[in-house]
């Protein structure tokens, strides 16, 4: 019988602090699937499939290769969605949204509230600050494991900036300047990603002009500001109809 929650990537990292988060919550957990070999001591199912028999929603933070299949599995059983992985290709993205039509889901790079906040924030700025005189920068750090860059966040924070601007991303996005570049063009985002240590998540947007800086910087200290959003949100889906939903509809910003 399907009931409770389960967790996609239930041994990693995310994982781990949404086990304490869902109980927090005081909602049950069905269980959950990771790699061959991992280790947890909540019930590990075979695979998606079973997963997605067991339970009402599942909550997904693994790797991108996973999301396809993940989709069609989800969709199939006609279970509901938070997916927090990142890196996505646009055919994971399309493959999200074909998913979306027949149940809910939640998908955010990022589910800590501060950030979506910034998101709001970064629109306005850019809508306000007109890139021919101001360059819209995005600096961001992660710790040394993370596979993806820039991460999922700072793609946000960057479509938030083109959506101001009334502009695509994927027109004005400079990504990972390395060698003779030229001078900047006008209008274009700058992207630039640091690895090292165990940071959490730190991104600060910069608008810069001849004449002044004005920069918005989130920190992230600890994982649970992401699973504790994420979990808010799996409370949120439940019983939604299907459709494709971001973080800024569960805090009602939009
Ligand atoms: P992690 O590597 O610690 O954990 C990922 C887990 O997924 C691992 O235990 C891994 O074994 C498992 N996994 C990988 N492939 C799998 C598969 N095919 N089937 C089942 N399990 C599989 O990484 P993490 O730091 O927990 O991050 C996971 C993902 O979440 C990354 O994409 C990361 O960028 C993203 N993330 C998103 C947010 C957000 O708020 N949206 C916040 C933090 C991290």
């Amino acid at each position: 019988m399907k009931h409770g929650f389960g967790i996609a990537g239930i041994a990693g990292r995310m994982g781990r602090v949404l086990v304490e988060e869902v109980a927090a919550a005081g909602a049950p957990l069905s269980g959950g699937i990771d790699r061959p070999g991992s280790v947890t001591d909540a019930t590990l199912l075979p695979d998606m499939a079973a997963l997605a028999a067991a339970c009402e929603l599942v909550i997904d933070f693994t790797h991108a290769s996973t999301v396809q299949a993940h989709a069609k599995a989800l969709a199939e059983d006609g279970t509901a969605w938070v997916l927090g992985t990142t890196g996505l290709s646009a055919e994971d993205e399309a493959a999200v949204a074909v998913a979306a039509e027949r149940i809910a889901v939640v998908y955010a790079p990022n589910f800590s509230p501060g950030v979506n906040l910034m998101l709001a924030l970064a629109e306005r700025m850019a809508a306000a600050l007109p890139p021919a005189t101001y360059d819209a920068e995005i600096v961001e750090m992660h710790h040394r494991q993370k596979v993806d860059a820039p991460s999922g966040t700072a793609i946000g924070i960057g479509r938030a900036v083109a959506a101001g601007r009334g502009v695509k991303l994927e027109d004005v996005m400079d990504s990972g300047r390395n060698g003779h570049t030229g001078a900047r063009i006008t209008g274009h985002i700058g992207f630039a990603a640091m690895r090292g240590g165990q940071v959490v998540g730190e991104h600060t947007l910069l608008f810069a002009s001849g004449d002044e800086h004005i920069a918005l910087t989130h920190r992230a200290f600890d994982r649970r500001a992401f699973a504790a959003g994420a979990v808010r949100a799996a409370l949120w889906a439940r019983g939604k109809p299907a459709g494709l939903y971001t973080m800024m509809d569960v805090l009602g910003m939009r």
